[in-house]
């Protein structure tokens, strides 16, 4: 069947939508993803290709509109793809979200809850306080910024993006031009000539303060005395810089080696009334408005009491653990990233705060040793990276039995695994999704779990 479709033209329904956000279209009973088609689109689509056993097509014409298609502000979404939803209307991206993660928690862990209406923004615009770009070069051999071509290192030059901090944007604009006027060369995979790989810039949301990190491929950066002067001089806005080395060959963007050029090598930010240093190699949540309202959903959920230990697991600078501080007995934190629980301890002592403490440690291990002492635990939030978190893990939290788990996750999959292990002694009382993600398909849940047993 598959050769007989590839390349060919049909006209297809658009009736669902998969987890990364693309069309799901049904061909004979053979299910083709398509970019940009949402339920109730129409129109001609071409198979383009098989991967994994799974047909994508490409939309060529529409015939029938979905009454949620809506005019994108960005024009070069098509070619971009950072957001599937740029031609969705918001409201109905946040109802998909919603619907994303039940589906998930009932296939993945046999969960079947109401999951809450997704909490989103008003105006999911400019919200992101973090932006990472490659430099390469234009046909001209000037120096340019963008993105990746879908599946190339080919970069398409890229003017306005409606999803980052309007300020770190005009930086970039203005790093380019002293790149070429300098004469400072992008760093070529190919010929192994350059330097600059990428940019990344985080800009406090509260605070006038930015960070800008140029990630290199060596050390050395040519006329370097004079790039740090222009950057000074031209980008005032830019209250640190710092360098990132990396040399490998990879798609990984920073380095292990980062060097504080000027300022204070962090930028500082505040999260429901609490100030947060953030260094370049951490953690930090990119989308400020949205993590104040995550954060207060996590901590309405916990309800902890005067006399409670709490244990921030994942806990990246000691954010969700320095919130929970005001409320607590005792906040112990865990995160594997050095310089994040550096930046933990530097901020619990910037906000006087002296009932928490900061641990580097692998997550597991960690609360393997609690489970070992038998030490006390009364409210557990976990905030695990995507891959979710693991089997020991949430086997010590079993025995460690605290009376409330708050999971707060970036991944409804494998939340849905956790919370089928978790299942065993707690209850799965509440389920919120929260978008920090505008137009793009990825979304964050907090889980609200209740002990039910009493051992
Ligand atoms: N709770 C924080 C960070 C969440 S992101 C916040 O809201 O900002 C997940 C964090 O888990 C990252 O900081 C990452 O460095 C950390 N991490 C990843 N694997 C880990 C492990 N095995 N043990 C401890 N922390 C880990």
């Amino acid at each position: 069947m598959t050769e007989t479709i590839l390349h060919k033209t049909y006209n297809l329904k658009c009736i669902d939508l998969s987890i990364e956000g693309k069309g799901v279209c049904k061909l004979d009973g053979l299910v083709v993803f398509v970019p940009a088609m949402f339920p109730g689109d129409e129109g001609e689509v071409e198979i383009e290709y098989k991967r994994n056993g799974q047909h994508f097509g490409r939309l060529k014409k529409l015939s029938v509109f979905s009454p949620d298609r809506i005019e994108p502000l960005c024009k070069v979404s098509s070619a971009c793809g950072g957001c599937v939803f740029q031609k969705y209307a918001y409201k109905a991206e946040l109802e998909y979200k919603r619907r994303k993660v039940a589906d998930q928690l009932k296939r993945y862990g046999e969960i079947d809850v109401e999951v809450l209406p997704t909490l989103g923004m008003e105006n999911p615009i400019n919200y992101r306080n973090k932006i990472q770009v490659p430099f390469g070069k234009d046909d001209k051999g000037k120096t340019i910024y963008g993105f990746y071509k879908e599946g190339t290192h080919a970069i398409v030059p890229r003017k306005e993006c409606f999803i980052e901090d309007a300020r770190a944007q005009r930086i970039l604009e203005k790093l380019n031009d002293v790149f070429n006027r300098l004469g400072i060369e992008p760093y070529d995979e190919i010929s192994e000539t350059g330097s600059i790989r990428y940019a990344m810039i985080r800009t406090s949301y509260y605070k006038k303060e930015v960070m800008l990190v140029l990630v290199t491929k060596e050390t050395f950066i040519p006329k370097k005395p004079a790039l740090i002067a222009s950057i000074q001089k031209e980008m005032p806005e830019v209250t640190t810089l710092v360098q990132n080395v990396n040399g490998q060959r990879t798609n990984v963007i920073l380095g292990k080696r980062y060097m504080t050029l000027y300022g204070p090598g962090f930028i500082e930010d505040s999260l429901c009334g609490i100030k947060f240093k953030i260094s370049a190699a951490s953690f930090y949540q990119t989308n400020p408005v949205m993590t104040e309202i995550l954060y207060k959903t996590a901590m309405d959920f916990a309800e902890i009491a005067k006399n409670d230990v709490v244990l921030d697991a994942y806990s990246g600078i000691g954010t969700i653990g320095l919130i929970a501080s005001k409320r607590a007995k005792k906040v112990i934190s865990v995160e594997l990233v050095e310089e994040a629980v550096k930046d933990a301890v530097k901020n619990a002592k910037a906000n006087h705060i002296d009932n928490f403490e900061a641990y580097q440690d692998d997550a597991t291990a960690f609360i393997l040793r609690m489970a070992k002492r038998k030490e006390r635990l009364d409210v557990l939030f976990m905030d695990p990276p995507r891959k979710g978190s693991t089997p020991k893990f949430l086997s010590a939290a079993l025995a460690l039995g605290p009376k409330k788990i708050v999971y707060v996750s970036c991944n409804p999959l494998t939340l849905a695994r956790d919370l089928k292990v978790l299942k065993s002694k707690y209850k799965v009382e509440k389920v919120q999704p929260v978008d920090e993600f505008g137009r793009n398909y990825h979304v964050e849940t907090v889980v609200l779990l209740s002990k039910t047993t009493r051992d």
